[in-house]
């Protein structure tokens, strides 16, 4: 039996076990962990910045007694064992066997980590803390950043900004703002009332910060560090470390933050935990190769759009609707769905059809107000006809499809938001939830009953049966747990659970109708600005749902770009081809059609919804459109670069074409200029001449495109670029 820390050493004191040192090498790293006297060491070498960038390893977990909580800082009975490209850690933490795995692919320069637990104990362990992974001293004993590392930059991934974030906020850190600021735990609660800005969700304080991946740049190149499941809510954690002899900070790994993966609160005996792969990769650069970095990673993981992806431009009635903004001073007798059969007509979406052939549409999306109550799923017969005949009429009289908002279990039955909604009554009381002491919570359906989603995947076939191509699902928020045994879910139901549920109903309507597209809200945080699953999760499994909801930037989208949060759509587009989709209000555009432009260049599934006021801007919104829909293929299924925030590239390599979109976002008016390597558009035929808005782009050798415009306050420009046909031929004399 082999074994670590002091009781080793007294071991090696008696003669018993020499130190073992095994090194693992490819271009990208060197990694080399020894087994000696005083515990593990390890050496992490990035070959490419020519330094270490981690110097141990660290292991805690807190485990749940009889007393309270036993906290375990050492990774006992160790072995080291090196076979092929493979270097594997075995050792105990808090009772489990931990196995930490890394991989240096000789042909590929990156380094790969996973993590195993193993309780082979007869009884179940509960963690409520986790913390495994490298660790690099970057302060002294007083945190004074060491020197050297002043420079040094951290940016989260792929949103250094978030859609949450205050105005001018950052996830792009010194390593003295790393230390001298807290980090953070998101939380999502459905019963505090909404914000504009971030919903019902907020941070509490905590030392650990979580994003998909992080980017740390030291000199001219970047470390960065990926994190990728599918089972387990997991992020990337990167964490402060106070320790005697300075600060450090431990990332890769895995990290539990506020119960979360949730399997980790309860491993049962003889089960094991695999925990979230980690790729480690240096790139030559900042942050914007890190995001190009974890975007092929996650590519390479089926997390990309399919290649014929060509979602319909939507137009949705909400926003000159009647029946949204249908309020009352008083207590009238009746529900509010009562006001449907006048505020919700047959008469008056044909209207809003109209209006969506005017725009250049494919399709007009129904948000709430079709179903027989709130989320009932059941069509509005009453005053919609019949839900074929209507959907017949759509594409007969105005060239559309039919789109609908499908509001989930959460939403229908939350005892604040939707009081003594009728549409429970839709469900049989059977998918009630259950609280921890066994009680029914009367009226709150459970989103991941069998009795509820089963009744919910039938209604959604039979819409699909009669022709709707598109449903989100919204209203799908965490409800906070289910102890109801009959549900057909684990008990108690956690958030792992949650998602699980909400993506399977994308897979029961897919299985039958795979063409029909499917946009998921968080399920989690549902309509919350936040996100609070990773970008990509369950995204890409087989008969999964298609998209991702644009973090509810939808109500005041010329607000939330004046505010930057709109920024955030930019950056996960950088670093994410899991399309997003968002229906903005253009009643809130300006003269420049900013709003329309913005988001069609950053969400690859388009809606728009709102007559202009001032009908000058709402022509130029119809001309635009007929521009976007000429140009769709690019922003649907073009590759995505940035040369900054405000000039984007869809580049459709076959084609050898892009499109380029020039935005001025801020209040004075500025040449927006910016150069791109064309090469980094993998494919371009380069050796060719190209044409298009010469008035602000050009080309230059060595494959650069360069764009020089001056462009008034918040206003957007936009122009193609394509290759001529070969001249060679025509040229010859
Ligand atoms: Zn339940």
């Amino acid at each position: 039996m082999q074994h670590c820390g002091k009781v080793a050493l007294a071991l090696l004191m008696l003669g018993a076990r020499p130190a073992l040192g095994e090194t693992l090498t490819n271009t990208a790293y060197r990694l080399e962990v020894t087994n000696g006297p005083s515990g593990l060491t390890l050496a992490l070498r990035d070959q490419r910045m020519g330094m270490a960038v981690a110097d141990g390893l660290i292991y805690r977990a807190q485990r749940t007694v009889a007393e309270g909580a036993l906290l375990s800082r050492e990774l006992k009975s160790c072995s080291v064992a090196v076979t092929g490209d493979e270097l594997t850690i075995r050792g105990k933490l808090a009772g489990l066997d931990l196995e930490q795995r890394f991989t240096l692919p000789a042909g590929k320069p990156c380094l790969e980590e996973q993590i195993t637990l193993v309780n082979g104990t007869s009884e179940a362990i509960r963690l409520e803390e986790f913390e495994a992974g490298f660790r690099r001293r970057v302060a002294s004993m007083t945190g004074r950043v060491l020197a050297g590392l002043t420079e040094d930059r951290i940016v989260a991934l792929p949103f250094r900004k978030r859609p949450t974030d205050a105005e001018g906020e950052l996830h792009d850190y010194t390593l003295n703002q790393l230390l001298t600021q807290p980090g953070g735990a998101q939380r999502v609660n459905m019963e505090e009332s909404w914000q504009a800005d971030r919903g019902i969700s907020g941070y509490v304080p905590s030392r650990h910060r979580s994003a998909e991946g992080w980017a740390w740049t030291h000199r001219d190149s970047s470390l960065c560090v990926f994190k990728f499941s599918q089972d387990l809510l997991e992020f990337s954690a990167l964490s402060t470390v106070v320790e005697p002899d300075g600060v450090s900070l431990r990332f890769g790994g895995a990290c539990m933050v506020d119960g979360l993966p949730s399997r980790l609160l309860a491993i049962p005996p003889g089960r094991s935990v695999v925990l979230g792969l980690n790729r480690y990769q240096t790139v030559s650069g900042d942050y914007v190769e890190g995001l190009y970095a974890m975007r092929e990673f996650l590519d390479e993981r089926g997390c990309r759009f399919p290649a014929d992806y060509n979602p319909p431009a939507q137009w949705n009635e909400l926003y000159d609707s009647p029946f949204w903004d249908v309020d009352t001073p008083g207590k009238p007798d009746g529900n509010i769905d009562d006001t449907r059969a006048v505020l919700y007509t047959k008469a008056l979406m044909e209207t809003e059809a109209a209006k969506a052939r005017d725009y250049s549409c494919e399709s007009l999306y129904l948000d709430p107000g079709w179903d027989s109550n709130f989320g009932t799923l059941i069509w509005g017969e009453k005053w919609l006809g019949p839900r074929r005949e209507f959907v017949d009429r759509m594409k007969k009289e105005y060239g559309l499809g039919l789109s609908l908002h499908c509001p989930l279990a959460s939403w229908m039955s939350h005892p604040v938001m939707r009081t003594n909604n009728p549409g429970v009554r839709a469900y049989p009381e059977t998918s009630f939830r259950k609280d921890a002491e066994g009680k029914i919570l009367t009226n709150s359906i459970c989103c991941g009953s069998r009795q509820y989603l089963d009744l919910a995947l039938r209604r959604m076939l039979e819409s699909c049966a009669d022709g709707v191509g598109f449903l989100m699902f919204d209203g799908d928020w965490y409800q906070g747990g289910c102890w109801n045994r009959d549900h057909g879910h684990p008990v108690p139901y956690r958030e792992e659970d949650q998602v699980e549920a909400v993506s399977g109903l994308a897979q029961g309507v897919h299985a039958k109708y795979p063409r029909v597209l499917i946009e998921m809200h968080d399920p989690i945080g549902s309509g919350s600005p936040a996100k609070f699953t990773p970008v990509y999760y369950k995204y890409g499994l087989p008969g999964g749902f298609d998209e991702n909801w644009g973090f509810e930037l939808m109500w005041r989208p010329m607000h939330d770009l004046r505010a930057g949060a709109a920024k955030a759509l930019y950056y996960y587009n950088l670093g994410c081809n899991v399309p997003a989709y968002l229906h903005v209000d253009l009643r809130d555009d300006n003269d420049h059609a900013l709003v329309l432009w913005w988001y069609a260049s950053t969400c690859r599934h388009l809606g728009i919804g709102g007559t202009h006021p001032n009908p000058f801007v709402a022509e130029l919104h119809r001309r635009e459109m007929k521009r976007y829909r000429e140009w769709e293929r690019f922003f649907k299924r073009g590759e995505f670069f940035g040369i900054s925030e405000e000039i984007h590239l869809h580049v459709l390599p076959k084609e050898n074409a892009f499109v380029a979109n020039l935005f001025n976002l801020s209040s004075e008016t500025r040449v927006i200029r910016g150069e791109f390597d064309l090469r980094r558009a993998k494919g371009l035929d380069l050796n060719r001449y190209y044409i298009g808005a010469s008035r602000w782009g050009g080309f230059k050798k060595e494959g650069k495109f360069t764009v020089s415009l001056e462009m008034p306050p918040w206003s957007a420009e936009v122009g193609a670029f394509h290759a001529i046909e070969e001249t060679r031929e025509s040229s010859k004399p």
